[in-house]
């Protein structure tokens, strides 16, 4: 009831007009939360299990929903995780095929973090709009990368992490078709409509929102800038180096995102002779890094454990230029052939050449 407090409840309305804005939803379909993974779990753990226990989710998820999946599991939900094909791409026909009478949500990704794929989300919204079954996508990597109309592409739910698009981190949002029941995830006063209680972190819902404008205005251009340089590095790696494969589908992919396996090598080396040259990169899942298992992703999409282990994932931001592309290349050339030359696992390969 006084002037600071009203400044920072329309610091946060303002905000949350910007993200409804952004994915073509209406302010009062959006919750802030503190993640991408706090979204997750608030769909998953807060859907009505009135007409059942079943809920269809892919094998290439985030952990964030991957790991919510097998403790619904302990405690009494069942899961279906369907396979993806060499691409990483998620069938529509299968996730209808698996759609039964006590399904109760289907959560497929829109775009996968370690190899950019980016499912035929459209599709699965359109077979679950029809069937009845509400449809949650963690959209974590696609917003602000993809142009995204939730109404368009029947989103029943959408998860979203503001640092994966330029905003702070530690903060999240949620959007909620109007009309559809979540439990609420976190119980206590009386904030956003009393779904989702605790004070509002508003500097990061602030930050958020900010972000979520920039990244989004412009986003065809943006984005086209960043598939450029994608293609250049893609283009380039394949030509100029060997034994190497794309992972992730070619074209239906994240604009800025390559993911390489090198054959006879291992990705962690790769990165700490990157990280020398002051190159960022990552090896699998940043998530799973320091995990001597290979990503499950990559598994998932056929490759052999040795594969896996040899790839790596290079995310490019507007902020790049065509000149630091280059530059990646020509590190990564040098480093692959020199890492060959010390593998004996490359030794007979090249007797054989
Ligand atoms: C990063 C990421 C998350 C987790 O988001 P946080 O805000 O870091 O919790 C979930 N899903 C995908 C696809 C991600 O890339």
């Amino acid at each position: 009831m006084y002037k600071e407090g009203r400044e920072s409840r329309k610091a946060v309305e303002l905000a949350r007009d910007r993200v409804a804005k952004a994915i073509g939803a209406e302010p009062n379909e959006i919750y802030f939360t503190s993640s991408g993974t706090e979204s997750d779990n608030w769909v998953l753990r807060g859907i009505s299990t009135k007409k059942g226990k079943h809920i269809i989710t892919s094998s290439i998820e985030h952990p964030a929903v991957l790991e919510t999946c097998k403790d619904l599991e302990k405690k009494g939900y069942e899961v279906t995780y369907l396979p993806v094909d060499e691409d990483g791409l998620v069938s529509p026909q299968m996730v209808k095929d698996a759609i039964r009478d006590d399904t109760i949500l289907v959560s497929i990704m829109f775009a996968n973090n370690e190899i950019g794929t980016i499912q035929p989300v459209a599709e699965i919204g359109q077979i679950c709009k029809s069937m009845g079954v509400p449809f949650h996508t963690d959209a974590v990597q696609a917003v602000g990368n993809v142009p995204i109309n939730v109404k368009e592409l029947n989103i029943d739910f959408l998860s979203m992490s503001a640092h994966k698009f330029y905003g702070p981190k530690g903060v999240g949002a949620l959007y909620v078709r109007k009309g559809l029941r979540l439990s609420n995830f976190l119980t206590g006063g009386h904030q956003e409509r009393g779904r989702r209680a605790s004070t509002e972190n508003v500097p990061g819902i602030v930050g958020l929102g900010k972000a979520i404008e920039i990244a989004t205005s412009d986003i065809e251009s943006k984005s086209a800038y960043l598939r450029k340089l994608r293609n250049r590095a893609i283009e380039r790696i394949e030509k100029e180096i060997p034994y190497v494969k794309l992972n992730g589908h070619r074209e239906k992919r994240l604009p800025g995102h390559v993911n390489f396996s090198f054959r006879y090598i291992e990705g962690e080396s790769i990165l700490l002779m990157l990280d020398l040259n002051g190159i960022a990169a990552s090896s699998g899942s940043a998530c799973s890094s320091g995990s001597l298992d290979p990503s499950h992703v990559l598994l998932a999409i056929g490759l052999s454990h040795e594969v896996a282990h040899g790839s790596l994932r290079l995310t490019f931001g507007r902020d790049n230029t065509m000149e630091e592309i280059d530059f990646v290349v020509d590190k990564l050339k040098e480093i692959v052939e020199r890492l060959r030359f010390m593998s004996p696992l490359y030794e007979g390969v090249e007797k054989e050449v």
